[in-house]
Order: C-alpha cells, then structure tokens, then sequence
C-alpha cells in the first residue's frame, strides 16, 4: 500500500474505491507490529479499530461519514477515553479505566475518526525523552539509539514512522513541539483556552493544552478545527468561534510583518546548524518581500526557571489526588493511612514527578511561597506583557523548536537541569498562552531532522496556519 501524508489523500482514495478504510487500518496495525521495537504504543486497539473501519466504510459510501472519516489516530496516555485504560505512563494509575472520554476524544469520534492506540510518553508529561515513562523508553525510529524527545514521544514516533497518520499530544511547556521536531512531524501547541482539556490528565493547569501532531499543515488544521471551541466541562475555554482553520489555508501571507529574537539565535548551546536554517528562511523571508526584523527580549533567561516553578506548583496540587486510596496503585506495605499516603506515592510515582512534587510543594511552603511562587507569577505577567508587545508590532515570531537534534539515550539524565534546558524555546508559548507550531523544516548534516518554530498572537491560529502552510510549501 502507498503512504499517506493526509486525511485528503486518504479521502480521495477512498472516494475512487482504491482504498477501504478497514485496508488503512490493517496497514497502520500491520506497520505497528512491525515497529514493536520502538515502544510508541502501551496498547493498540487493533480488533476495535477493525470493526469501527468496516462501519464507517458502508457509511462513507453513503455519504453520511463525518470529517475526519479515514483518519486513523493515537492518542497519548494522559487523554481519557471512555471504558480504556490511561496510565498518564505512570505506575500509579497501572489498570486505572476511563469513565469518561476527554472532549478532544468525543470530538475526534463524533466526526468518525478511528483511534487506534494509546501512546507512550514521560510519566505525567514531565520530561523531554520519554526516559521518564514508567513502561520503558519510546526509540527514534531513525536512530534507536536516540531519544524520539518527549513528553509526547510515543505520539511524535507513531506519526514519524507512519504508525498511524496523526496523533494527540499535550504540550506544558513543549511536549508537541519538541518531539515533533525532533522526529521530523508537526506538532501544534493551540492557544490556551482553544481547546478543551477536560480529560486530559492534568500537570500545570494553566499551561496544559492538548494539540495535534501530523505529517500535513490540512490534517494539522482539520483536526483542530474538529477539537476547538467552548465546552461546558472546561471553563478556561473562551466562547469566540472557531473558524474553518481548514479552509483558510490559502489565506494571502504575501506581506506578513516577522520578528525574531536576537538572542534566541545567539543563544550558547544552539546548534550551528539550526542557527544557519532559521536564518536562511530569515533571509529568504526578507527576499520575498516580507517585514522581518530583530528585536530584543532580554527575558531569555527567565522563561525555563518561572516554567519550572510555577509548573511545579501546579503539579504538586494536581497530584496530591493520587494517594493510594481514590485511583490506582496501593502499596501492599502499607499498615494504616498515613504509610498508605506514603508508600503509594513513594512507589507510585517515578523519580522525576517525586522531584517535581517536592520541589513545587517548596515553592508553595509558608515561608516561601512569596519568595518563589508570588514573584513567579509576577514574572509570568511581564513575560506576558512583554510578548504581547511584541506581537502587537508583528504578525509572527521565528525562532528554533529545539537547541538540537535528537540526542543519544541517557545522554541528559543524569543532569536535570541540561534536560530542562531543552525546553529554552518551547516554554515562552505555554507561559504567554499563545499557539505555536513546529514545522519539520530542518534536515542536520547528521541526517536527522530539527524543527522551526513559529508563534502568533492568542487565538490567530488561522493565520499561523496559512503561514506555516505557505512555509513549509516555499521554504
Ligand atoms: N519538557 C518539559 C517538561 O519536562 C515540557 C513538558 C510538557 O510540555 N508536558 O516539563
């Protein structure tokens, strides 16, 4: 069977009866066996999608199938799906079964989207390797002496390798972005407040956004289209409409006005080679008319360490739930309540969410709650207001996805504070609540493949859209 980029190539094929739904799904399943080895998938829903396939096959020929008919999916497991299992990749939640589906997976499945699987990915989200799942690594699938990058690694690995043709992922502080980049895919981290994270198994709430991961900016569009928009479940949600992302597309970029940080690109640590990729769409930017220009952001510094102390918070309250008692795993060494709290998060959780629980259970302390957790957010509000100022001037900001291409496993994970550092370009999104978008427009000298990023004002998705389509089909 030929591969598929895009749910309209797979559309178009199954209109001219080349091809059957229930063929694609028993091409994914068959590609999933053979890449076993990369530990993408904590379980594949293979009998499951089959059926679904051979039903939507009869109601495409009606022509009563919904949008996203043909769109084989994985979704990452910290996305609640109804009477399956999510694991949020921890041992805590080892066996735990869903109520009730997220609203991102109501959606998908009300315009008859097959999903296929649940991915592997860090424990709770917190990592950039994948290094942090309870239940093993997730490999590169072009070097599997590498890391896919992460959280969303399982995600990111799965449409890379054509496991699937796109997947969900959740992106705190870059765990779309980062894994897409690093495997050569695109990964969307939306707007906060775009799309409904209700039955996203949260980490820092006022950054968490589910978004896609795809090998087309159409499925990229369609799918978060199909995702988008206010829900009774989740009030952070905003009630403006949501354009056809889809259709809009084509919208004119002829003349768009560009910033980038000077710094982003002087940044130690950037790889050369990125350096030069994202200056040359710069350059080329320039050539064809665009505004761009550099400009100032002397915040740089800030962005990873206010990330880490307000995700940090957030995440030590998200997690007191799992106490051995209400969800999940109870240690068996336990005699009474307070060893029941204790052992069961103490042999529940992993060593990195124990860090994080730590540390942000300190930054909230009495004592100390003025010094890390008040000024954090004081920080936040400038940085805010900062790249606020910022995208008033300009339509877009340009820079890096990540400072390099996939590293070598175990290469960070002794030093947390190198792996943190992964996250320089990725987190001034999250912390602003703005989208932005990783374009696999990179190819190193080392063969593998690195992402450029680029940012628009909260809720411009339309045009960030057109742009990076215009992007990635010129540049
Ligand atoms: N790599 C970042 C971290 O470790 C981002 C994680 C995320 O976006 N969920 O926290």
């Amino acid at each position: 069977m030929r591969s598929y980029h895009s749910l309209s190539a797979v559309q178009s094929d199954l209109r001219e009866n080349k091809l059957s739904i229930a063929e694609l799904v028993r091409y994914y399943l068959g590609r999933i066996e053979q890449h076993k080895h990369l530990n993408a998938f904590l379980e594949v829903y293979g009998e499951e999608a089959l059926q679904k396939a051979e039903s939507l096959d009869k109601k495409f020929k009606e022509g009563k199938a919904g949008k996203l008919a043909g769109m084989v999916i994985a979704i990452k497991d910290n996305l609640c799906y109804r009477n399956h299992r999510v694991s949020a990749s921890s041992k805590i939640l080892e066996g735990f079964t869903s109520l009730y589906s997220a609203t991102v997976v109501e959606r998908l499945l009300k315009e008859d989207a097959i999903i296929i699987g649940r991915t592997n990915c860090d424990e709770f989200a917190m990592g950039s390797s994948n290094e942090n799942s309870a239940y093993g690594n997730v490999l590169h699938p072009m070097d599997t002496t590498r890391v896919p990058g992460g959280s969303s690694g399982g995600s990111a690995a799965a449409v890379a390798a054509e496991l699937c043709l796109a997947a969900l992922g959740t992106d705190t502080g870059g765990s779309i972005r980062q894994p897409a980049s690093l495997c050569g895919v695109i990964g969307l981290k939306p707007s906060y407040g775009r799309v409904s994270r209700y039955g996203a198994v949260a980490y820092a709430s006022s950054f968490d956004q589910i978004g896609p991961i795809a090998r087309s900016m159409e499925d990229i569009a369609i799918i978060t289209e199909v995702m988008s928009g206010a829900d009774e479940y989740d009030s952070t949600l905003s009630s403006k409409p949501v354009p056809a992302y889809s259709k809009e597309l084509n919208t004119d970029v002829s003349k768009v006005k560009v910033a980038y940080i000077r710094d982003c690109l002087e940044k130690k640590g950037l790889d050369p080679e990125i350096k030069a990729r994202v200056s040359e769409v710069i350059e080329k930017l320039k050539a064809a008319g665009h505004t761009v220009e550099a400009v100032d952001f002397p915040y740089l510094d800030y962005l990873v360490p206010v990330y880490y102390v307000l995700t940090t918070a957030e995440a030590s309250s998200n997690l007191a739930r799992y106490d051995g008692v209400h969800y999940g795993y109870r240690s068996k060494n336990a005699t009474d309540l307070e060893s029941t709290y204790k052992l069961s998060r103490t042999e529940g959780f992993g060593a990195e969410v124990r860090r994080r629980i730590m540390l942000g259970t300190f930054v909230l302390s009495a004592g100390y709650y003025d010094a890390y957790y008040s000024k954090g957010q004081k920080v936040r509000r400038l940085l805010q207001e900062k790249t606020f100022a910022l995208l008033k001037k300009y339509d877009f900001l340009i820079l890096p996805t990540t400072p390099g291409t996939a590293f070598k496993i175990g290469q960070n994970t002794a030093d947390p504070i190198a792996m943190y550092l992964e996250d320089i370009f990725t987190v001034q999104a999250p912390i602003t609540g703005i989208p932005a978008i990783s374009l696999p427009m990179g190819k190193h000298s080392n063969g593998l493949p690195f992402g450029v990023q680029v940012m628009a004002s909260r809720f411009e998705e339309s045009k960030l859209f057109a742009f990076s389509n215009y992007l990635m089909e010129n540049y």
